[in-house]
């Protein structure tokens, strides 16, 4: 097993790795440095601070250059000079994966990176990281990307969103790619800015679309900011890599190559993987997970219109009986009816199911911007002019408060005949 070990004979007992750890896994002993291995994750920041050369990281190969010594982390000079940016090429995506498979949004960040590179060059790789992931990497070439990079080890569990980013830290200062995009994911959201800090660069989240500044190479993205009111284009001019996470379901996916002819580089012995610092107990599929939307084929959203959040368990027991999820306007979330995760629209999820229920819903154009790609959208409204039913393929005109229970008795009824 990989742990952090004291050369006794070198230490000096000057004590700079005890201030430094973060895990407080370290101590001095009689006037010696000292290791307790329940609290140390292997994380390796005291490897290099440490003025004798007294701490040595079993997990690594003996030829491991610590990060601080591969990368120029120099920042350029006030003219605009990157003395770094040579050193950093290609664009790179993050493969998140969940339960054994990659999950919906990965081809989608494929296929922005893929549009990126196009014409330019430029190769595409794939982070790959996780225990016993190596049957994803035939799927990752398969959607054209040059390499997949791969780190398999036991250390990285679901949930060890820690040991992750530490990993993925340690891998890109290693492969230094100039651009590294995400999805904006609930997982996404909390690995890139672990890896943005650790890396100091910078990071642009959830955005919209991508470019490539003709003069400069810079990336360039757009995001809606301030709420949504206006949409900013955002580079990131002096650190390297350029991180983004892009907004689900705003980007095409990328098409499958018939003859894929990327490699799989596997880094698992040469990249330090620290263990995790948190203990998953139990796991629990919420209601209120953002993916369960995402993914969702039929969608029943509620809005303004039921009134008041006592009203809810009627929507759910409506979406139970169609296996539907719950999604919501921001004016349900605002009155504090319904958690935000829920929200459609400009400023919540891109959803794009096959059936939409809006009940209750006006119409707005930041409401209807995150469905309006439903295959068929059924509203109930009590104003024959809503604007929803300019979108809708069915519309209702009533009171939902009266038309969901009737839906709901039907299917009950329809449900008893089928059993008869
Ligand atoms: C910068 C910005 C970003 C935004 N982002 C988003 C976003 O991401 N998502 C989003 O949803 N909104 C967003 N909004 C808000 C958006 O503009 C609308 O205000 C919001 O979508 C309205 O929600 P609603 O349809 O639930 O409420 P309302 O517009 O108040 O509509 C309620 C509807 O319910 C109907 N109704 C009332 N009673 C009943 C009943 N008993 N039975 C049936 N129907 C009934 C009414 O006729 C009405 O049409 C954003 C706004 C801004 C300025």
């Amino acid at each position: 097993m990989s742990q952090i070990r004291i050369l006794q004979s070198n230490c000096i007992g000057c004590g700079t790795c005890v201030q430094l750890c973060p895990f407080e896994a370290l101590r001095l002993l009689e006037g010696q440095a000292n290791v307790d291995q329940d609290r140390c994750v292997v994380c390796g920041s005291c490897v290099p601070v440490c003025p004798a050369d007294a701490i040595v990281d079993d997990s690594l190969p003996d030829n491991f250059m610590p990060r601080d010594s591969m990368v120029d982390w120099s920042i350029p000079d006030e003219s605009g000079v990157k003395s770094n940016e040579a050193s950093f090429s290609g664009i790179c995506v993050y493969a998140e994966h969940a339960d054994g498979a990659l999950v919906p949004s990965v081809p989608e960040v494929i296929g922005a990176a893929r549009q990126l590179a196009e014409g330019t060059g430029l190769p595409v790789s794939a982070v790959l990281l996780g225990s016993e992931i190596g049957h994803l990497t035939g799927e990752l070439l398969e959607l054209g990307v040059d390499e997949v990079w791969l780190v398999d080890s036991p250390n990285l569990q679901p949930y060890a969103e820690d040991a992750e980013a530490r990993c993925m830290s340690e891998l890109l200062a290693e492969l230094k790619p100039a651009i590294v995009l995400g999805s904006g994911t609930r997982r996404g959201r909390s690995i890139f800015p672990r890896v943005a800090a650790r890396l100091d660069t910078g990071l642009c989240a959830d955005c919209i679309s991508l470019s490539l500044d003709k003069e400069t190479g810079h990336l360039v993205v757009t995001r809606p900011a301030y709420g949504g009111s206006i949409v900013a284009k955002i580079v990131i001019p002096h650190q390297r890599p350029q991180m983004a996470t892009i907004k689900e379901h705003v980007f095409r996916s990328a098409a499958k190559v018939s003859t894929p002819s990327g490699i799989v580089r596997d880094m698992s012995s040469q990249i330090r993987v620290s263990k995790t610092v948190l203990e998953i107990l139990e796991i629990v599929r919420g209601r209120a997970d953002p993916a369960n939307l995402l993914q969702a084929d039929t969608i029943v959203a509620v809005g303004r219109g039921i009134k008041k959040a006592e009203n809810l368990p009627l929507i759910y027991e409506f979406a139970d009986a169609i296996g539907a999820s719950v999604g919501a306007t921001r004016a349900a979330v605002d009155l504090g009816w319904i958690h935000p995760s829920h929200q459609i629209g400009q400023t919540g999820s891109i959803v794009k199911p096959r059936v939409y229920f809006a009940c209750g819903i006006s119409g707005a154009l930041q409401h209807t911007v995150g469905m309006d790609e439903a295959e068929t959208i059924i509203a109930v409204n009590s104003d024959p002019n809503a604007p929803i039913f300019d979108l809708a393929t069915y519309g209702i005109v009533g009171d939902l408060l009266e038309v969901i229970p009737a839906f709901i008795e039907t299917l009950k009824v329809e449900k008893q005949q089928a059993m008869i």
